[in-house]
């Protein structure tokens, strides 16, 4: 066992193999090539009696771990979403485990309270979000969705349903193309998954506003209640934008919670060109993003606004005797904003991020991988046995494997998935998928924090002799 006096001795390893680590991530298999179990049996079945020697732990760290790692941080990268983290941000996790707070009300750290409070006006503004909107720090968009829909459904019975049980009548509204996280809320809240209404969706996997229209309508004529509608800028399988301005028309028509879930876009409100994706959102009610997928923030950090943040807090507040204080009403105690009690110190890795990126650099960093995202897209498109799905919007790409002759869908897609795998195995690069209309594409993701315009190369050129390994052998 350390002390803390051995701090500064023991850390020298670490430091030293978190510096190997940042800087030499992209000499690994991107994506982990270990079969189930592998790690688990490396693993002693039982706690050691004896405390070890840390060099020990550390070797295991490389023999046994790392071979089980994915590596988000590898510049070829490429599935899903980002997840990205900085220097910045890796030094602030590593002050806020060292400080330790848990930061539930202000009185248990008042400087943790008040800088989120600080850097949440910082993103609001520096994100142009309505200037009544109040943030606060969540862990994951999840999270902060479900905390959407228990206000709405607070607000939409009265305050009743904390105490009472919810009514069976409530209603939510979502494209069809929303993150199941949404689906996965309305079971946690009582509401009920059956009560979520899947709007379809046009060619841009954009929510079709007539369509929420007619389904509200034809709601109200049952006796159903309209509770909550959630609009996405920046959808998980190809980044569609909802119409937010319609959408919101019809909200305050019926007066429905509006609720934005732009976890993966929303960094790209920082760039003023991308502001038209944000149009109608002084109409909102709540929005999330999550500067732990694409603003240098390693996970968790996930941010939610709100318009009125009196009414989130009369959902959640609860106060037992000893969390009393004689602060309370003059401070924020965000405990009352959400559904932990206990909380970390995440705005302090956001501080370190903003200050040290500085707006510019942020907006120069999201920029870059935009074009860089363009270019690859373009040289792809130039393959004559690739088909773009879906054009490069902010730093995704959907495409597939089509090569001529083959036109059966079915054919299409097991073609795909062989091409998707074969990418994959092989460790250069890590890409995942989507299935739109029933197509199978495969989705690129330029999104890394240090990636660079020749690792993009890379992935371009081993993506096109995966291609021709498929194509080939067809
Ligand atoms: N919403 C969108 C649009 C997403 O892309 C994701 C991530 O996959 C989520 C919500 C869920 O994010 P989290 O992992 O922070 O809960």
């Amino acid at each position: 066992m350390l002390k803390p006096s051995q701090f500064k001795q023991s850390s020298k390893a670490v430091v030293e193999w978190i510096d190997h680590y940042l800087n030499q991530v992209g000499e690994y298999p991107v994506k982990s090539q270990l079969e189930p179990g592998q790690v688990y049996r490396q693993i002693p079945p039982k706690a050691p009696d004896k405390g070890e020697e840390m060099d020990l732990i550390l070797e295991d760290l490389d023999r046994i771990i790392i071979p089980g790692i994915t590596h988000w941080q590898h510049p070829n990268f490429h599935a899903y979403f980002p997840a990205n983290n900085s220097v910045e941000s890796v030094l602030g996790e590593f002050i806020t485990s060292a400080i330790g707070a848990q930061c539930m009300i202000w009185e248990t750290s008042p400087a943790a309270a008040e800088l989120e409070q600080r850097m949440m006006e910082w993103l609001r503004d520096a994100m142009a979000l309505p200037s009544q909107f109040e943030g606060v720090i969540q862990d994951s968009a999840s999270s902060a969705s479900l905390t959407a829909l228990l206000t709405a459904r607070e607000v939409s019975t009265n305050f009743r349903s904390n105490d009472e049980g919810v009514p069976a009548n409530l209603r939510v509204y979502c494209s069809r193309e929303t993150h199941s996280s949404i689906e996965k809320g309305l079971g946690i809240c009582g509401v009920g998954r059956n009560n979520l209404v899947k709007i379809p969706v046009d060619g841009q996997m954009a929510m079709q506003v007539p369509a929420l229209r007619a389904a509200i309508k034809s709601d109200l004529a049952a006796g159903k209640k309209p509770m909550a509608v959630v609009a996405c800028i920046g959808t998980t399988g190809t980044l569609a934008v909802d119409p937010l301005e319609e959408i919101a028309r019809v909200c305050r028509e019926h007066r429905i919670w509006l609720h934005v879930d732009a976890a993966y876009a929303g960094s790209a409100l920082l760039l003023p060109e991308y502001a038209w994706m944000a149009k109608g959102m002084e109409h909102a009610d709540s929005l999330v993003f999550n500067p732990h997928k694409w603003m240098f923030t390693n996970f968790d950090c996930s941010v939610y606004f709100i318009r009125q943040a009196d009414l989130l807090i009369r959902t959640f507040e609860i106060l037992p005797e000893y969390l009393k204080t004689s602060t309370r009403g003059r401070v924020n105690d965000y405990r009352d904003w959400g559904v932990p009690l206990g909380r970390r110190f995440r705005a302090l890795k956001l501080w370190l991020v903003l200050r040290s990126f500085g707006l510019e650099g942020l907006r120069k960093k999201l920029r870059n991988h935009i074009e860089l995202t363009l270019s690859f897209a373009l040289a792809l498109e130039a393959h004559p046995d690739i088909e773009i799905i879906h054009k490069a919007f902010l730093n995704f790409v959907g495409f597939r494997l089509h090569p001529k002759g083959i036109d059966n869908e079915e054919q299409l897609n097991r073609l795909n998935a062989s091409f998707l795998d074969l990418i994959n195995k092989r460790g250069k690069l890590f890409l995942s998928h989507t299935k739109t209309d029933g197509a199978m594409l495969i989705r690129v993701v330029i999104g890394q924090t240090y990636v660079e315009k020749a690792d993009v190369d890379r992935s371009l050129k081993e993506i096109l002799d995966v291609a021709k390994l498929i194509t080939e052998s067809c």
